[in-house]
């Protein structure tokens, strides 16, 4: 019999959802025993359920293309197949909170990309190498809720993942960042199937995400926050201005990134040095999606580029370059990563991986 976890991935058809298909596809831990999306695709194969709109480059997983896929909101459905679903469905944000917290009522652990989830105080926004304290939230989750087995966790946006580990890595040698500017510069993947149409972007830059510039500048507070009574206390001390950009690139979301240190300031040479050497609790536990670099650092100066970085271990690591002086605050830099794996579905995979590793699912 197989060890595995068995999982489920709600929103599956979608190009997130494609991407948990892709990444879960022989993975050490889990094995994918449940598909779901909207009415239109339930009832059909998965292989029928995507036929025309398969984007990944590799084909169709054999473990996925034969399960008929179910009504996501069918959740009896799922019951007895699978232990923890990961949520990728594009719904309403209020549509997605029940769905997601009727799943976790019903004992499954809920591993989400969406964003209707990361503003709920109990809620932890996880990324595995920076707070993977906030898992000491999920027994305070349970008892708010009365759930023995359910919990939800969620991911960050995806574009703040270009920046927000290079931070990190400067915030644990306890160099504080008083407070930054971000633009960024995020691909076509990030807006789902089939985004924006081919004569609004082809040629052009479009100086607007719905949302997104919000979310930056809130969400980095909540993953350096601190658990206190219950609930995800923000750290509101690093200031945060966002510009944030759609680019005729169809994966990999890149951030120009302005900082001013508080107190101390490091050198260049040790700004590099301190992403050179950084690690973190995934890749002590040798977790199966971790990179065994983070962060990499490229010298080239028309570095980093999407098409050329964006896959940089297996689409997890950050790509940082540039890294320079600035002329109004301390430095500078561009960062870059995976928009739909680490910034969506890979991410949320390590993230399960790294409940598992701390008991919270699997057991
Ligand atoms: P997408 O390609 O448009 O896919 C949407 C998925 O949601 C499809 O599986 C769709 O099923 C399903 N769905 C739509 N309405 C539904 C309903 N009423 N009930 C159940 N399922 C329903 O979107 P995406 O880019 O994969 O994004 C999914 C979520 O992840 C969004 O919340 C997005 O903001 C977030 N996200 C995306 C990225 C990225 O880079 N793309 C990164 C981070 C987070 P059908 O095929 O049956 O319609």
């Amino acid at each position: 019999m197989s060890q595995k976890v068995s999982v489920g991935v709600i929103g599956a058809t979608g190009m997130v959802g494609q991407n948990y298909i892709r990444l879960l596809n022989q993975h050490p831990w889990f094995e994918v025993t449940y598909a779901a999306a909207s009415p239109r695709s339930a009832g059909k194969r998965y292989k029928d359920a995507v036929a025309g709109r398969w984007h990944m480059a590799t084909d169709i997983p054999q473990e996925a293309a034969d399960l008929v896929v179910e009504d996501a909101s069918d959740i009896g459905r799922a019951e007895g197949r699978c232990s923890v679903v990961f949520s990728a469905v594009d719904m309403e944000k209020g549509a997605v909170r029940k769905l997601e917290m009727d799943y976790a009522a019903r004992g499954f652990a809920v591993v989400s990309n969406n964003s209707a989830h990361r503003m709920t105080e109990d809620v932890p926004i996880l990324i595995p190498e920076i707070n993977p304290d906030h898992c000491d939230i999920i027994p305070a989750q349970r008892k708010h809720h009365g759930w023995s087995k359910g919990v939800i966790v969620v991911k960050p946006n995806c574009s703040i993942q270009s920046y927000m580990i290079p931070l990190h890595a400067l915030m644990q040698r306890r160099y504080r960042i008083e407070k930054m500017i971000v633009t960024t510069l995020q691909g076509l993947s990030g807006a789902g199937y089939p985004g924006p149409a081919a004569l609004d972007i082809v040629d052009n830059i479009v100086p607007y995400i719905g949302g997104e510039e919000e979310k930056s500048e809130k969400e980095p507070g909540k993953v350096f926050g601190r658990i206190e009574g219950g609930r995800i206390v923000s750290d509101d001390s690093m200031a945060v201005s966002a510009h944030c950009t759609r680019v005729p690139v169809i994966d990999g979301h890149s951030a120009c990134m302005n900082i001013r240190f508080q107190g101390t300031k490091p050198s260049l040479e040790e700004i590099r040095a301190v992403w050179e050497s950084y690690r973190s609790l995934p890749q002590e536990l040798n977790l199966p999606t971790a990179p065994s670099r983070p962060i990499i650092y490229r010298d080239e100066a028309d570095r980093p580029q999407p098409r050329k970085d964006r896959d940089a271990e297996n689409g997890m690591a950050v790509t940082v370059g540039r890294l320079r002086p600035c002329n109004v605050f301390d430095c500078r830099f561009v960062g870059l990563s995976h928009n739909t794996v680490r910034g969506a579905a890979g991410g949320a995979v390590l993230m399960a991986e790294l409940l598992k590793a701390k008991g919270y699912i699997g057991s």
